[in-house]
């Protein structure tokens, strides 16, 4: 995977492929052959030009750009601790991550070289630009609500004060779970899904070992986890920390309905320059991928975005999403430490207010309502 494969380039005319119209202005990554292969113009300043005589680029084309970042293939230090890294205090870990996150605020270029920060939809440009043409999304852009709810203080946000703001917007979130590190108050999750919002599982115990240990204990471990979803009627899995490789997907194939670990953009998180630069459902490894596509509150409170700053953000990646013909995916964690304290909890508040004053353009639904549409 050498830079010399991809080349970045603004997009500057579709030529006469309106449905890509949208990704006019934006910066995208394409592979570097491709350009001259297909008989597209990119000028010296990385300007991309389509013309009459461009050809179509090719679906193999957008599915090897979509899995060329989408997998975390090495464990991070967090999964090679003596000891959990779920005992080191949320504080301390929040502190440390704040620590790398400012450091890194202004090296975007090294850590979101591909896909770039803070959304990349180079895929959907590259899908809009196949043969044959791909329909239209019709209807308004789906916005999915999701919470990792790591604790017990997690799930009590969730239920006190979460489902209230959200059931007042009109929308129905889904919420995974940590199924097996604590002990899930099963009368708060069953008061979940009585309220018409989702359960999906959320790993197994957190400490971000299923993905890289051997098949047999990440089987073990899977396994563990399906009577919880059982109880709670669970389609969905979300992977601890979004570290997921092809195995631990082909695992899922067979005990879930669709997976949703693969962000659009990851950034500098789980580990930098990760994501599938799409956002849209496709199917990977035998299972349906939801992509997590907008940025995600952990990363932004790391980097050191004020709460202000992440609500205009958000607007902002939701109507480009929503021009892309995408599914806007959102991640909070209801502890006080992420999106539960005040300011953060308003700045949700008001993404929210911004996206039901807009039913022209967007509709709250849930993960399972989406995940089969609007595929590649
Ligand atoms: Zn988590």
């Amino acid at each position: 995977m050498a830079a010399a494969e991809y080349v970045r380039v603004r997009v500057m005319s579709v030529g006469d492929r309106p449905e890509a119209a949208w990704a006019e202005g934006l910066r995208v990554t394409v592979p570097a052959d491709l350009p001259k292969r297909l008989s597209w113009t990119v000028t010296a300043s990385r300007d991309l030009l389509l013309n009459a005589m461009s050809m179509p680029a090719a679906p193999s084309d957008a599915a090897a750009l979509r899995e060329r970042a989408a997998f975390t293939d090495r464990a991070p230090a967090s999964s090679r601790l003596p000891i959990s890294y779920q005992r080191i205090p949320g504080r301390v870990r929040a502190v440390v991550g704040s620590l790398i996150g400012r450091w890194n605020r202004g090296r975007a270029d090294r850590w979101a070289a591909f896909p770039g920060w803070p959304i990349d939809l180079s895929v959907d440009l590259l899908s809009d630009l196949t043969s044959p043409r791909r329909p239209r999304a019709t209807g308004p852009t789906p916005v999915v609500l999701t919470h990792d709810i790591d604790s017990p203080e997690g799930l009590r946000n969730l239920v006190i004060r979460f489902l209230p703001l959200e059931e007042s917007a009109g929308a129905q979130s889904t919420s995974y779970i940590v199924p097996c590190a604590w002990d899930v108050d099963e009368g708060l999750a069953s008061e979940v899904t009585g309220r018409g919002h989702d359960i999906g599982v959320h790993g197994y115990d957190h400490s971000n070992l299923t993905p890289f240990t051997a098949a047999g204990e990440r089987l073990r471990r899977l396994d563990a986890a399906l009577p919880f979803a059982k109880r709670h009627g669970s389609v969905g899995y979300r992977a601890p920390s979004l570290l997921r490789t092809r195995a631990l997907l082909r695992d899922l194939a067979g005990r879930y309905h669709y997976d949703s670990s693969i962000p659009t953009s990851g950034g500098l998180f789980p580990v930098p320059n990760n994501g599938c630069a799409t956002a849209r459902p496709f199917t990977i490894e035998g299972i349906r991928e939801l992509p997590l596509s907008m940025p995600r509150d952990g990363s932004l409170r790391f980097l050191g975005y004020s709460p202000d700053e992440i609500v205009a953000l958000w607007i902002h990646c939701a109507d480009l999403i929503a021009r892309s013909g995408g599914v806007v995916v959102l991640l909070t964690h209801c502890e006080r430490r992420f999106s539960g304290d005040e300011r953060m909890f308003d700045a949700y508040r008001r993404f929210l207010e911004y996206v039901r004053g807009r039913s022209d353009r967007f509709a709250f639904m849930r993960a399972t309502d989406v995940v089969d549409e609007r595929a590649h």
